[in-house]
């Protein structure tokens, strides 16, 4: 094949299912069949690697990185004509590694949101039923894969939006330790917990993006100059004397029985294959949802005060310069992203702070040193990635906490920073269930031994 075939073949999918899907927001047809002619002609010359991994493969990305010349939107308004000047680094280390870029992906207005319904475009729905929600904030990145547009896609996560749906979808998603992938070029939400990180179909895929993606930046201060290990070398399928801990609050009340009942067969599997699993406890879990949210909307707050008309996207000119910042962020901030800032700013204010801010602050403190003492002991931790297998559109749009109650098994890692990724993990009412497997901080190498072995 050619990667002129390859890339054909991406489009012609995406045109077959993506009317009904709904993933991505942008194609780039027109660039890619380009790019990939050109590689095709380094190739027919002898001057490109065909060994290469990624040599020529289709890819999309979330709308919420810079990618050169190619709208990005983070769906929303308020960025509608906004065309970025640079590549984010992942996506520019992709493009180092010879991929074609298709797309621009769907997603929850700046990320905020667990069931793709937040976007301002357009609906995305689950590949396995369009009746419901592929899951959030990466819900393009996770419908592509899993409904066979691209073989693989970025995503972000700073709550869960990589692993929720990832786990909705039925694909791998692996949220990287907070300073493995560079945030340049990242829309901001959240800069203590956001990490990009790649969604595909199999743990496999998953390590080789992994390994183009990681590594330290310059240009984003919080990546760490830590050397990036061979992923590929971990995935021996030996996880023989592993020690597994399954926090007993991963199972508490609120997880489907559908859900548990396939964990616990994993958990089986994962003890056939010769590790040992035991209970242990995240006594701090059931303050993480609360402290993410108050943490999340604060940044939020902070990082999106630049969307004000004057530099960047859409402006909606008014007599003042005060009327012009308040047209237009009011006409350009869908619902649910106002609320994160009005809950943020709340937050900061001075009288509130420490009573919100800084105790949030506290638990994350507590959160991350709960997981630090299991892994003194345990090698991984596991369960499930969510609740629930994927709700209906419309079920839960009206009800915001119950929205974000989705996140409340994946928020917790990114308040301690570590590694996580979801399998999937079966399927419970003909709907598919996600397996949480979660790592020390930069040991994404066993965290993807154990789902290798698992899958
Ligand atoms: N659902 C979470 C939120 O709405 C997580 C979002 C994310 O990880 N980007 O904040």
């Amino acid at each position: 094949v050619t990667v002129t075939d390859l890339v054909k073949e991406s489009f012609k999918r995406i045109k077959e299912v993506d009317d009904k899907v709904g993933a991505f927001l942008l194609l780039n047809e027109e660039n890619a069949m380009a790019q990939a002619k050109k590689l095709d002609e380094q190739l027919s010359e002898g001057k490109a690697d065909p060994s290469e991994i990624l040599f020529g493969l289709p890819v999309g990305i979330k709308d919420n990185m810079m990618t050169l010349g190619m709208k990005t939107t983070a769906a929303s308004q308020i960025l509608d004509n906004f065309e970025p000047v640079y590549n984010a680094t992942a996506v520019e280390k992709l493009i180092d590694a010879n991929t074609i870029t298709v797309g621009k992906l769907n997603m929850d207005e700046f990320a905020m949101g667990s069931s793709n319904e937040n976007s301002s475009y357009k609906l995305c729905r689950n590949p396995w039923d369009l009746s419901r929600v592929p899951g959030g904030s990466s819900g393009g990145s996770a419908a592509a894969v899993a409904s066979g547009q691209v073989p693989f896609t970025l995503g972000s996560d700073t709550g869960g939006s990589i692993r929720e749906p990832a786990a909705f979808c039925g694909v791998v998603g692996l949220k990287p330790t907070y300073g493995r992938v560079s945030r340049y070029g990242l829309i901001a939400f959240a800069s203590s917990l956001d990490q990009i990180g790649p969604i595909t179909r199999t743990v496999e895929d998953n390590a080789y993006v992994m390994q183009k993606i990681a590594g330290h930046d310059h240009r984003d201060s919080t990546s760490v100059d830590k050397p990036v290990p061979d992923y590929l070398k971990a995935l021996t399928g030996d996880i023989k004397g592993m020690k597994i801990g399954v926090p007993k609050e991963f199972l508490a009340a609120g997880v489907e029985d559908g859900v548990k009942a396939r964990i616990k067969e994993a958990l089986a599997k994962l003890e056939e294959l010769g590790a040992t699993c035991e209970e242990v406890s995240l006594p701090h879990s059931k303050y993480a949802l609360p402290a993410y949210y108050i943490l999340s909307s604060s940044e939020a707050s902070a990082n999106l005060a630049r969307f004000d008309g004057i530099r960047y996207g859409v402006r909606k000119e008014e007599n003042e310069l005060l009327q012009t910042y308040k047209k237009t962020r009011s006409e350009g901030f869908g619902d649910e992203v106002k609320r994160r800032i009005m809950l943020g700013t709340f937050a900061l204010s001075s009288g509130y702070y420490d009573a919100y801010y800084t105790k949030a602050q506290k638990v994350r403190t507590l959160v991350k040193e709960d997981f630090e003492d299991l892994f003194l002991q345990y090698d991984v931790l596991i369960g499930p990635t969510t609740p629930t297998v994927p709700f209906k559109i419309g079920e839960n749009v009206e009800d915001p906490l119950t929205m974000y109650v989705n996140d409340i098994l994946t928020n917790l890692m990114n308040l301690a920073g570590v590694p996580a990724i979801s399998v999937p993990c079966g399927q419970a009412d003909g709907l598919p269930v996600g397996l949480q497997i979660i790592g020390k901080h930069f040991d994404e190498e066993t965290v993807y031994k154990v789902a290798h072995a698992f899958e």
